[in-house]
């Protein structure tokens, strides 16, 4: 299969290395839960909060939670690939929903995505894409990184295509509730293969509906 080079972008930050890596005990999830819950309330002390008070009492375990089905979040399976019936047939999802946490302030990243790519010899479940969007939103990201985790992601499962596209329209709380307070929708788009084609890219944007 013809393996087209992608380019490496955004290679700057690892994948984290969580102290609980999957599979492990019961016992090992609970501590490491425990742990981050004690953080929080040594965090609300530092804020001038009673951590013990009946308003707090359960906070840091709750947000302890909420960053285990954030970080350790499942998107199931991705790698399912068939072998494409049209030849250079453009495949558009568009406007996946997804939050995300902004690794500058942790703050949300509330948006949608929009995918393409043209197929040549394979193509993936359409249902596998919004599990690509969903696996690279759950962990801390910029916006522009999200949008090149997607593009090589997908990469990886079609490397015969043709060209990808990934456009994404989102708001940021760290940009809504703090500094100039902006109500801006921010836009980030990486356009791979003949994706940089006028033509192919305008009917993508066309087809995703903010063309
Ligand atoms: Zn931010």
């Amino acid at each position: 299969m013809l393996k087209r080079d992608w380019g490496s972008v955004y290679d700057d930050r690892p994948t984290p290395q969580r102290e609980v890596p999957e599979g492990e005990s019961v016992d090992g999830k609970e501590r490491w839960l425990a742990r981050i819950a004690k953080h929080y309330r040594a965090l609300l002390e530092l804020l001038g909060e009673d951590p013990d008070s009946a308003a707090l009492e359960g906070t840091p375990d709750r947000v302890a939670r909420f960053w285990d089905e954030f970080i350790n979040y499942d998107p199931g399976r991705i790698g399912t690939t068939f072998d494409s019936v049209n030849h250079d047939q453009m495949v558009v999802v568009k406007g996946i929903p997804f939050f995300s946490l902004c690794e500058h302030h942790l703050l949300p990243i509330e948006g949608v995505v929009h995918v393409g790519y043209l197929a040549a010899d394979n193509v993936i479940g359409l249902s596998k894409i919004p599990r690509i969007v969903q696996k690279h939103a759950h962990r801390l990201q910029l916006q522009e990184r999200l949008a090149n985790d997607i593009v090589h992601e997908l990469a990886q499962h079609v490397p015969d295509a043709l060209g990808i596209g990934v456009y994404i329209e989102a708001t940021h709380a760290c940009m809504r509730m703090r500094g100039i307070r902006s109500e801006g929708t921010m836009v980030t788009s990486v356009m791979k293969g003949n994706f940089q084609q006028l033509d192919v890219k305008t009917e993508f944007l066309t087809m995703a509906g903010v063309g």
